[in-house]
């Protein structure tokens, strides 16, 4: 199974780029709408999704919850590693 093809999808009329957001991000469709001129155009047969850049990843809200969540543990990690080297550090400048 593949998903939607993520492009840049800049309006046939008023040239302003497209981004789906929200549940257009995660949702493939066919058609698109122009928010700015309103024109509803169909860039490509297969189904696209609208992106700003193509690196950025769509905004699947269950996903950005676990990139949250992991990053929270990692930086909870991180703390408590150099927390763990400063106690090293100091003791060993102590004695
Ligand atoms: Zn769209
Ligand atoms: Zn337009």
């Amino acid at each position: 199974m593949s998903g939607p093809v993520r492009m840049r999808l800049p309006c046939e009329r008023c040239g302003t780029l497209h981004i789906d957001r929200g549940e257009f991000s995660t949702r493939p469709h066919h058609t698109h709408q122009c928010e700015e001129c309103g024109l509803v155009w169909r860039p490509a047969i297969v189904d696209t999704v609208g992106v700003r850049f193509l690196w950025e990843q769509s905004e699947d809200p269950g996903l950005a919850e676990e990139r949250a969540r992991l990053r929270d543990g990692f930086r909870r990690g991180m703390a408590r590693a150099i927390a763990d080297i400063h106690a090293m550090i100091d003791t060993e400048e102590t004695t």
